[in-house]
Formats: C-alpha cells, structure tokens, sequence
C-alpha cells in the first residue's frame, strides 16, 4: 500500500540505524531495528529481546515518525491553519460559509494523514468537524474492506481539554456507531484517546 510505503521511507530516510551506530550503545527501543529498515530481512535473530524497534511494538513504532523534523514542521504548520480556520468560522453568521469552512479544515486534515500518516493505518482527527469526521471514518471503513484490512487505529483525544468537537467525535464513535455494519469501536487500555476500529 502507498500508505505504509510512505511511511516506511520516512523512517528509513530520518531514522535507520546504520551498521557503525548499530553497534553503539542506544537507549532500549528508541530506534528501528534494521532488520525492518528498507531492505531488512524482517527476520530479527534477537526477536523479542531485540533493543530496537519491531513492528510489534506497536506504540513505539507508531510514534517512530513523531520524531521526524519534517513531521514536527508540517504537523505545526497544518494545525495553525486550521486553528485560523476554526477562529475564522467562529466569526461567520451564515451556514454555507461555516460549512465551506469546515470543508476545508476536513480536507486539510485528510492530506495531512496520507502524507504523512503516523503509522500505517493511523489515522488523527483532531480539529475536524463532527460530521467531517464521521465522513472520514466511513471512507476509512470502505478503504479497509476494499482492501482487506481489519483493524485501523483513530486518534480523537481524550476530550480533556476539548476544543472544537474533539470530545464529540469519540464519543458519536463509541455511543453511535458502535457496532453498526459489523464495525467495532474500542479506545486502547494504554491510551484512550486512541480507538481501535476493528471490522469483523
Ligand atoms: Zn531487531
């Protein structure tokens, strides 16, 4: 998939551990193993005992892109604009404008997940409208059945300091359609402001 080739280079690109730094000393499981790396064997002979990232350690391999440079940069650059969008909204009185807004706060946030997804099959909704979100959601549902994945991964936060529907968004999740067309909602034990979307 394009997706997770993406992301793969970018790893690859910023973070491969070459052969000479392989072998300095490095802190547990901050860095990918090369066994994984582009053109890695994913055939590790430490295996679970490896100190460097596997797949497996979902978490770990997941924030992997976080810290990216080019990641952190873009990532900043996406969210003032949309905070400007948000703001500029706010100040709008008629409904289709808002709406055109929301739209283009949604698009925005789509991009920013297929450039630059977290991991494969990540997916974060932060600052997208309710029903942009919804939206997005079920096209990640379709994409997924078309191609034959079970689970994706939703970042909605835990609402805690919820500004523009951020809450709302896990929790239509949860309550609404939970379950709805064999689709299954759970936030993670480890990070609730994470759901795990499972199609069974
Ligand atoms: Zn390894």
């Amino acid at each position: 998939m394009t997706f997770n080739m993406d992301f793969t280079m970018t790893v690859n690109q910023t973070l491969m551990v070459s052969d000479t730094q392989y072998c300095q000393e490095d802190k547990f499981k901050t860095r990918l193993c090369k066994s994984y790396a582009v053109g890695g064997d994913e055939n590790c002979k430490y295996g679970v005992n490896c100190k460097f990232i596997h797949p497996e350690d979902e978490e770990q391999y997941m924030r992997l892109i976080e810290y990216t440079e080019e990641y952190r940069r873009v990532k900043g650059e996406v969210q003032k604009e949309v905070q400007h969008l948000h703001g500029l909204k706010r100040t709008i009185k008629d409904a289709i404008t808002a709406n055109a807004i929301d739209e283009r706060i949604n698009r925005r946030i789509r991009l920013f997940n297929e450039v630059y997804p977290k991991a494969p099959n990540y997916y974060d909704l932060h600052g997208m409208s309710t029903r942009g979100a919804v939206n997005y959601v079920m096209d990640i549902c379709n994409m997924m059945r078309i191609n034959n994945i079970s689970t994706s991964w939703l970042e909605t936060g835990r609402g805690n300091h919820s500004i523009d529907n951020i809450p709302l968004i896990r929790n239509v999740l949860l309550n609404n359609y939970n379950g709805f067309n064999n689709v299954y909602f759970v936030p993670l034990a480890h990070n609730d402001g994470i759901i795990e979307m499972t199609i069974v």
